[in-house]
């Protein structure tokens, strides 16, 4: 069986190595503070490249992935799901 490997890289440096980042909240929605306080507890997940440090989100890394899939697709190559 073959298979091609699409990564996502670095749109700075190109480096396909990345590290996650959480960061965690909690988000408040019942700002009178009178009754009951309504809250969310949020976790945020950022990639951040090992080389050059830019962060990358999930959604933008998805996007990427999709991209290469649809790209793929059109180039008409067999295997490719
Ligand atoms: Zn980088």
């Amino acid at each position: 069986m073959e298979y091609v490997q699409d990564y996502f890289s670095c749109s700075g440096c190109n480096n396909r190595d990345f590290k996650l980042i959480y960061n965690f909240s909690i988000r408040f929605s019942g700002v009178n503070f009178s009754d009951e306080l309504i809250y969310d507890r949020l976790t945020d997940e950022t990639y951040q490249c090992t080389k050059c440090k830019k962060t990358f989100t999930k959604s933008q890394i998805e996007e990427t992935l999709a991209d290469y899939k649809k790209r793929r697709k059109s180039r008409g190559q067999e295997g490719g799901v």
